[in-house]
């Protein structure tokens, strides 16, 4: 027979400590994840594999990855993927976008929060989203938050409880300045999430948000982008185009808005970078 006190305990296991902020998780990755460039598809397969080592590797119950890149690059999208596919039952993003307006020790008790709730879990894994900005770095005088960096520090490289593994996963824009401010040491790996370069994945992204009605309308729009000069050059490099898929999308949807002119105002958007 299940008593009234078995029903409350069931309630309190399932309830407040655990939790998936899937919402939080949705609304980074809002716009899906485009497979422009077999990069992509590797950093979501090291990613898995981080996963699964955490779940089942005994000897290592905290494992920590680092995902750096040009601004725009995707870091947030695909560290929310990497923590949404591993399925754990505690998976929380910690982002400066969800503390504005919070003082230094608000941030440091919110922070520190979420790792504590963490550990009361088996398995978890925790976004710690745009390093420089949750610490407030401010390049003119490298002024920044001591409190929140040396919270992270103790955090970033606290083994969880025995039985309790956690996977954290951290991005950020600014990888030179992790070294100085002795954040990257606390990492175990690092990948290098890259803007895109290439006309050929230019035109992948274009062809998956379907900015064009038809694929010849698609293919003359990137004939003017090769006449443009964003094309690779005979040794297959391309140095012009540099552009991170969350600004790329941007343009995209703004061109969308004027369809008889769309690659002209794609091709002119990009030029203007
Ligand atoms: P910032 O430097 O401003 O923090 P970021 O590098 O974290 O930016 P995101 O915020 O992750 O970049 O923005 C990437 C956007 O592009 C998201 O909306 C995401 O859904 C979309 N996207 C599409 N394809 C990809 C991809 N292959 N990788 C990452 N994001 C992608
Ligand atoms: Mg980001």
């Amino acid at each position: 027979r299940v008593n009234r006190q078995d029903f409350m305990e069931a309630l309190e296991e399932v309830h407040p400590a655990f939790g998936v902020s899937e919402e939080e998780l949705q609304q980074v990755i809002q716009n899906g994840i485009i497979h422009y460039d077999t990069v992509v598809d590797e950093i979501l397969r090291s990613g898995e594999l981080f996963v699964e080592q955490v779940r089942s590797s005994t000897r290592t119950p905290l494992v920590s990855i680092l995902l750096h890149g040009p601004p725009g690059s995707g870091k947030t999208a695909l560290g929310a993927t990497i923590a949404q596919a591993s399925q754990y039952p505690f998976i929380k993003l910690i982002s400066p976008d969800n503390m504005v307006g919070y003082s230094e020790q608000q941030k440091v008790t919110a922070i520190t929060k979420v790792f504590n709730d963490s550990y009361k879990s088996p398995l978890s894994v925790v976004v710690v989203d745009n390093i420089e900005r949750l610490i407030d770095w401010t390049p003119m005088g490298a002024r920044f938050s001591n409190a929140v960096l040396q919270a992270l520090l103790v955090l970033l490289g606290k083994r969880p409880p025995k039985d309790r593994r956690l996977l954290i996963i951290a991005t950020s824009s600014l990888r030179p300045i992790l070294t100085d401010l002795g954040l990257s040491e606390t990492f175990d790996s690092e990948m290098r999430v890259p803007p895109i370069s290439s006309l050929r994945s230019l035109e992948y992204v274009l062809r998956e948000v379907e900015l064009f009605p038809s694929d010849q309308e698609r293919r003359d729009a990137t004939r003017m982008l090769e006449e443009a000069g964003f094309g690779s050059d005979r040794s297959g490099l391309n140095t012009k185009l540099q552009i991170g898929i969350k600004k790329l999308l941007s343009i995209i949807e703004m061109a969308r808005q004027e369809p008889d002119n769309a690659a002209q105002r794609l091709t002119s958007a990009l030029m203007g970078l």
